[in-house]
């Protein structure tokens, strides 16, 4: 039976990315019918709402989801479609592996991580009271009531938020991934010296949930430390799990080294549902000229393979996305040491190099 996957294109490169990655992963043979449905921009425009109830009806049910990159419209009032599917879908880890393609230009080698990064709360929980408004001066009262240190009337508060089944689920999904993809080694990420009660909970958490799975090795590390010792010896580390901001920004860090946007993939799992995606944008001034990278979206569909449980489709189409990267001919202009456009490869040029390898 055919597994149904929703596929929303995006807008900017978009649809042309997300074309190349469902060419493809058909090409796998892995029987997929695909359900389009709109969000972001081209949804606003047609349908008055970036993130329409049917494309979130869609995913529910189908439970897999392929989305190309959105534009974020400018203006206030617009609630962002990630945050909105995050917390519509309850995607409550962001998965980001970082692996090095040979031929791609980056000042690091032979790199092979996967950052693991609490979604739904840490620093991320939209609770903020801003400067000089009256509930901000509640909040400052409630605080300097039971603090020793006094907050100044005219902060502005965010609140930072950790639970203890958060961080266990995280954790877990993070054990389970090391499990399921032969992975030796969990390392967890905080600044628990510092942030005693919250961080202090994630690694108590952590702890726990490490003694279950005695077959992979845990380690911890101080966020900051662990920016040094990537950049001093990445080898040493494997699976990295993390709260909300270190893991926005050390998943970023991660991509850096592996030859930053254009390559990769990442994706958004929640208990039912999973959305794959890049972690580009919609890149507008590349739109429409066939000239994008594919890349990133090809191995996101790849990571989404891999979640579905088709291992073998997976490898196939990293594989073959790594030779035809390693090759340097058909790569579009951003993969080429010169960027120049007009010895490059299109997005279909590149597509058809990746599909003719795995044929081969
Ligand atoms: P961007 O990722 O779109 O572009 C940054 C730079 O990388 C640009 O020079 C762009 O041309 C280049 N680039 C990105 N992807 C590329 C690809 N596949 N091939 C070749 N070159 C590529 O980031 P931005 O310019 O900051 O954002 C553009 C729009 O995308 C904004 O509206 C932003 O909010 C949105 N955005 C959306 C997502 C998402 O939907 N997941 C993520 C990031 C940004």
């Amino acid at each position: 039976m055919a597994y149904r996957v929703t596929l929303i294109p995006g807008d900017g490169i978009g649809p042309e990315v997300s074309e190349a990655a469902r060419r493809v992963i058909d090409a796998t043979g892995v029987p997929i019918e695909w359900e389009v449905r709109e969000a972001g921009m081209t949804a606003l425009e047609s349908q008055g709402d970036l993130l329409p109830a049917a494309t979130l009806e869609s995913l529910k049910r189908n439970r897999l989801g392929l989305k190309g990159p959105m534009t974020t419209p400018i203006g206030s009032g617009f609630r962002s479609v990630n945050v909105g599917l995050r917390q519509e879908l309850g995607l409550y880890a962001n998965l980001r592996p970082g692996k090095s393609l040979r031929g791609v230009q980056s000042a690091f080698h032979d790199i092979d991580l996967v950052v693991i990064r609490e979604n739904l709360e840490g620093m991320y929980t939209g609770i903020e009271f801003d400067t000089g408004t009256t509930a901000a001066a509640e909040v400052i009262d409630a605080i300097n009531e039971r603090s020793k240190r006094q907050i100044d009337g005219s902060a502005a508060i965010s609140i930072k938020l950790i639970t203890p089944a958060e961080s266990r689920r995280i954790v877990e999904y993070a054990f389970e991934y090391a499990r399921a993809n032969g992975r030796k080694l969990v390392t967890a990420v905080h600044k628990a010296n510092i942030m005693k009660f919250t961080d202090g909970l994630f690694l108590r958490e952590a702890q726990a949930v490490a003694e279950r799975y005695p077959d992979i090795a845990f380690n911890d590390r101080i966020v900051d430390n662990m920016c040094m010792q990537l950049m001093q010896k990445p080898r040493e580390y494997d699976v990295l799990v993390m709260p909300n901001l270190y893991g926005d920004i050390v998943s970023d860090l991660v991509a850096g080294m592996i030859g930053g946007l254009g390559v990769a993939p990442s994706g958004n799992i929640g208990p039912e549902t999973a959305v794959f995606e890049a972690i580009h944008g919609s890149a507008p001034s590349h739109a429409g000229k066939n000239e994008a990278n594919p890349t990133a979206m090809i191995l996101s569909g790849a990571l989404m393979l891999r979640h579905m449980g088709e291992r073998a489709a997976a490898e196939q189409v990293e594989d073959a996305v790594a030779e035809v990267i390693a090759a340097g001919k058909e790569v579009t202009y951003d993969l080429r040491a010169d960027r120049d456009p007009s010895k490059a490869a299109t997005t279909t040029g590149m597509t058809d190099a990746i599909i003719a390898t795995m044929a081969s």
